[in-house]
């Protein structure tokens, strides 16, 4: 999400610090805070109306929200600042860093919407479901946590469930093409408010981490075979 600079960009996100991680000790301190409990994530939470209403729904959760665009993640933290919410945090940083912050195992599911679709093919490997970002995510989730993908970009939700099979670490389930009609749970993003008015389909993913590459946790039996 593109935005133009906020002005007071800096006074306005010292006001939400403490809805920000440091990176450094970023672990020991959403530790405390969680209070054991499950940790939900999202990924480029944009301007954070989907995990505000997460957060907000259920308290008996903890969210973190990650932003790298400094302009979207201010209007995120002032929302969640607005509502009060004390189950949600944010970080201000690069995907590709949460291997570092975060241990093995900890984290429950994570939220992946309309993510930037980077079309040209050379630019594949910053999709947030590349398989170099896959084998992260399979690091952080312990067996049986869940990604949950949603976007209304057709060639994104394509190579995405290419990219899932191809690492066998991931079991597929709930693969709708139209999630609208599709009568699943669904808790609206801004992107996705746009693209659904457009008249576009959205399509939505689940993946559930396997116990053992290729194996899934719950037994599969389709009953034709
Ligand atoms: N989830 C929001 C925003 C979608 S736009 C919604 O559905 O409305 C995608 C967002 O992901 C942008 O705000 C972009 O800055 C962020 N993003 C993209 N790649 C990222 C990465 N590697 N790490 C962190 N954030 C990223």
């Amino acid at each position: 999400m593109r935005m133009r600079k906020k002005k007071n960009l800096e006074p306005r996100l010292a006001q939400c610090a403490d809805y920000l991680l440091p990176e450094q000790d970023c672990w020991s301190t959403l530790a405390l805070l969680m209070a054991g409990r499950p940790l939900y994530l999202e990924i480029g939470c944009g301007k954070g109306r989907f995990v505000t209403t997460l957060a907000a729904a259920h308290p008996e959760c903890f969210y973190l929200a990650v932003e790298r665009e400094k302009n979207v993640l201010l209007l995120a933290m002032e929302r969640a600042r607005a509502a009060g919410l004390s189950n949600l945090r944010f970080l201000s940083c690069d995907a590709a860093r949460l291997v570092d912050l975060l241990p093995q195992s900890s984290v429950s599911r994570i939220y992946l919407n309309f993510s930037d679709p980077w079309p040209p093919k050379r630019q594949a490997k910053r999709r947030l479901t590349h398989r170099n970002f896959l084998a992260i995510y399979e690091q952080l989730l312990p067996v049986g946590g869940e990604v949950h993908f949603k976007t209304d970009n057709r060639g994104l939700f394509e190579f995405s469930l290419g990219e899932i099979s191809a690492t066998r670490d991931f079991l597929l389930k709930n693969i709708t093409l139209d999630l609208h009609a599709s009568g699943l749970d669904n808790v609206m993003t801004e992107y996705e408010e746009r693209f659904s008015s457009q008249g576009l389909p959205i399509y939505r993913l689940e993946a559930e981490k396997l116990a053992v590459s290729g194996t899934p946790t719950t037994e599969f039996t389709n009953p034709s075979l």
